[in-house]
């Protein structure tokens, strides 16, 4: 499979191969690029992701879009994830606990969730959490009852994924921001409890 499952050796002579292209075409500059290079990475933050899950929480209709669509959900709040072409958002429930990997290299959604862990990376959580998730995510200081289904969603060059966590009890006071600001980035993952 081609797409976007490669080394970061690739990406980075790919990268350099279009930068090139644009500045003889005079299309762009390398300064404009870095910018909005840049621009991409400082805009990636797990706050993102968490105020996606935030307005889910507070808003029945928005969770359902979300859902459905993950990728047009998340533009409605502003977030072009540039690097994947579609976001599929898996929920959480009394039942089932979702975990997200890239078996293959690392493909996540990185204005979502901000730059990847290295943990996430890693020949060891890409192998195991596949074969053994129950123990992985125990390492993680999850431990899931046997009532509760693990489902692992392995990223494609198609599709990234997102977790919505479930709401934690007694929040009902609280307001989509303070809700937000409850709301980790291993949570997205499904590597941490909430
Ligand atoms: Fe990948």
């Amino acid at each position: 499979m081609s797409g976007d499952h490669h080394t970061d050796a690739t990406t980075a002579r790919r990268v350099r191969r279009l930068e090139t292209l644009l500045e003889e075409k005079g299309l762009i500059t390398g300064e404009r690029l870095d910018e909005a290079i840049d621009a991409f990475l400082a805009e990636s933050s797990p706050a993102n992701g968490a105020r996606v899950v935030a307005r889910a929480w507070t808003d029945d209709a928005y969770r359902a879009r979300l859902l459905a669509d993950g990728t047009a959900a998340v533009q409605e709040l502003g977030h072009m994830e540039g690097s994947y072409q579609r976001l599929r958002v898996v929920e959480n429930t009394e039942s089932v606990h979702n975990v997200i990997v890239c078996t293959l290299c690392s493909c996540y959604p990185l204005r979502l969730l901000g730059p990847s862990p290295s943990w996430y990376k890693s020949e060891a959580y890409r192998s195991r959490v596949v074969r053994e998730p129950r123990a992985v995510l125990r390492e993680f200081g999850l431990t899931l009852p046997d009532s509760v289904d693990v489902v692992v969603w392995d990223s494609s060059a198609e599709t990234r994924y997102m977790v919505l966590p479930r709401r934690p009890q007694a929040t009902e006071g609280l307001d989509e921001e303070e809700l937000a600001a409850l709301v980790t980035r291993n949570a997205l993952i499904g590597t941490a409890p909430l």
